[in-house]
């Protein structure tokens, strides 16, 4: 059964048109001006609303230990909030235990995320060390639909020599994939926490201050080089600061190809909340950390003028009770993120769009169509046009809400964004032709689906 939407404006990157939808079999059927309903469809009427391509997450992590603890979603929970918030499609990450294969990593991913996932999803694989038998799986991986990879500079079971990212660099480029780094100093890192830890330095108030902008900025300069080097387009995830911007600007001067990845709470929230009352700086601890109000105001006009390509959330979930709370008497023992997922979509809206920073059709560049083309899923994904799969998101511009943990679908129980007003709200949600979720419920769960990726867009 075909199902037509009617009378809402379709948004893309790169316009808006008041058209009427029919979507049947997964895919998007027909386009145009006053499409007649066929016998058996079922008509929604949806004028005043805004048809908006499924939102992409590119950067999440759904389930996870972090070497002490598990984190309070899981692919069923965290895909849940996805839904609701309008995201049918994310990317987490795949990491392989040391001394592991490529390949079992993956099979153990998809042991995860089959059958309990609300969203479509991807992964990136993670590199965490560098050796024959991992450089011999690369091409494998892309042949899986897994064409992205992910390395660190920062935390210790997870970091790699410079060398390592070197050679992965040069085994990606020819498999025209798409390599993203966390970009901080992890030395750097070690030392801070120590001195600082060592001084009795140990409240919420001195994280940031053990991870200061210098820090992701040289590791951002360094990368930067490394991929100069190596002839390798390249993305920064979660860039928080000027001076690594400042850095991605001297690069892209040069010629070289930098995609930049921002996250709402760099956006919305700043570095002041870790010296919240008690202990509630511990909600907001995060790598890198929250920053200052003018990085704020610079990732904003770098949002509006094009220098931010994606926004992604790092959706990491820890309960405040609990596990947050594991680093009471010492901020470097506080587990490293903060759940988003659920709200990336409504808090660009209210902040963006609504107050006027950007347009809508750039937002769904942000959210969707840029991600889409990133990372090799475009335009099955990222764009409402005839043959592209139904991922739809029916946009009321009238919504209006507050933010609370007490009304979340993901399961951790509290939100860094708690009391926020905002305005929009995603009023239905299709999953490939399905309805998934209504006005903040779930109505149809685990329907996600294995994206396979094809390679990267370098050019876009
Ligand atoms: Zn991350």
């Amino acid at each position: 059964m075909a199902i037509l939407l009617k009378g809402g404006t379709i948004v893309s990157a790169s316009g808006r048109r008041q058209l009427d939808l029919r979507m049947e079999a997964e895919i998007i059927q027909e386009i145009g001006s006053d499409l007649a309903a066929n016998p058996g469809d079922q008509v929604i009427d949806v004028q005043g609303q805004f048809l908006l391509p499924g939102f992409i997450d590119a950067h999440t992590h759904f389930e996870l230990n972090n070497g002490v603890t598990d984190t309070a979603d899981n692919f069923t929970t965290s895909s849940r909030g996805a839904i609701v918030g309008g995201t049918t499609s994310i990317i987490d990450f795949a990491t392989p235990e040391r001394g592991g294969t490529l390949r079992d990593c993956l099979a153990e991913w998809h042991q995860m995320a089959e059958r309990k996932t609300s969203c479509d999803y991807s992964y990136h694989m993670s590199l965490i060390e560098w050796n024959q038998q991992i450089a011999s799986e690369v091409p494998l991986m892309i042949e899986e639909g897994i064409s992205s990879f992910k390395m660190y500079m920062a935390y210790d079971n997870l970091r790699t020599s410079d060398g390592a990212i070197f050679e992965a660099m040069l085994a990606i480029r020819k498999e025209h994939g798409m390599l993203g780094i966390h970009c901080e100093n992890g030395d750097m890192v070690n030392e801070l926490i120590k001195k600082l830890v060592g001084e009795g330095h140990v409240s919420t108030h001195y994280h940031p201050l053990s991870r200061p902008d210098s820090v992701e900025a040289e590791a951002v300069e360094r990368y930067l080089m490394m991929a100069d080097l190596a002839g390798l387009p390249v993305n920064i995830v979660h860039l928080s600061t000027q001076r690594s911007l400042e850095s991605v600007k001297r690069a892209r001067d040069r010629g070289q190809k930098v995609f930049v990845e921002t996250c709402p709470h760099y956006l919305v929230l700043d570095d002041q909340l870790y010296d919240g009352p008690g202990f509630e700086g511990g909600k907001y601890v995060c790598s890198p950390p929250l920053r200052s109000k003018a990085d704020q105001a610079y990732l904003w006009d770098n949002v509006i003028s094009g220098e931010i390509d994606t926004i992604s959330t790092d959706h990491c979930s820890f309960n405040f009770k609990g596990q947050k709370e594991l680093g009471l008497l010492d901020f470097s023992k506080i587990p490293n993120g903060l759940p988003g997922v659920e709200t990336r979509p409504i808090l660009m809206y209210s902040y963006g769009v609504a107050t006027g920073r950007i347009t809508l059709e750039k937002m769904v560049a942000l959210l969707s169509e840029k991600i889409a083309r990133q990372f090799g899923m475009f335009p099955q994904k990222g764009i409402l046009q005839v043959g592209s799969q139904a991922d739809i998101v029916v946009w009321n511009p009238q919504g209006k809400g507050v933010i609370s943990a007490k009304t979340q679908e993901q399961a951790v129980d509290y939100t860094p964004f708690e009391g926020m007003e905002t305005v929009g709200s995603p009023r239905q949600v299709y999953l490939r032709g399905q309805l998934v979720a209504e006005n903040g419920k779930v109505i149809l769960g685990n329907q996600g689906r294995f994206i396979h990726r094809g390679t990267s867009d370098w050019t876009c």
